[in-house]
């Protein structure tokens, strides 16, 4: 069976996507711990991170540089934290997240509601940032 992250990447599931290439994708987190918080993925789904190959796991850390560089030039904020969980989606995918201090990466705290049309603009925000 297909994860979640799958059916988004193959665009069978809807998301606010930031960037593909042909191998990653990059799309808003749908409960977002700070505007601009996104997940980037391999589209070939492999639950833990580091099962995957060299190759696969290095292109998606430079991916993910490139997106977290068009963050940090569309979202006002200090830096661009990155973590990987993983526990609830068994799909590997890095959070990039905007911060500007240390408790803005506390995946306990409770997650902003943003309407559609906000998750919208910011996602076409950040995107038009991004250069692959
Ligand atoms: P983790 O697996 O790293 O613990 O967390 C998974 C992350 O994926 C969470 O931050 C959660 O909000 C996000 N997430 C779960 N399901 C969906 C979904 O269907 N669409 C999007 N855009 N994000 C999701």
């Amino acid at each position: 069976m297909s994860s979640i992250f799958s059916k988004i990447a193959r665009g069978e599931i809807p998301s606010y996507k930031i960037a593909e290439s042909d191998k990653f994708y990059a799309f808003l987190d749908i409960n977002p711990m700070s505007e601009g918080h996104t997940l980037v993925i391999p589209k070939e789904e492999t639950d833990y991170i580091f099962d995957l190959g060299e190759t696969d796991f290095s292109g998606l850390f430079l991916f993910a540089k490139k997106v977290a560089e068009g963050i940090k030039s569309a979202v006002p904020c200090t830096r661009v934290g990155i973590a990987v969980i993983g526990l609830e989606v068994p799909h590997a995918h890095i959070h990039l997240i905007p911060i500007n201090k240390e408790s803005d990466m506390d995946f306990r705290k409770p997650k902003l509601k943003l309407q559609k049309e906000e998750m919208e603009a910011i996602a076409a925000r950040i995107s038009s940032q991004i250069k692959l």
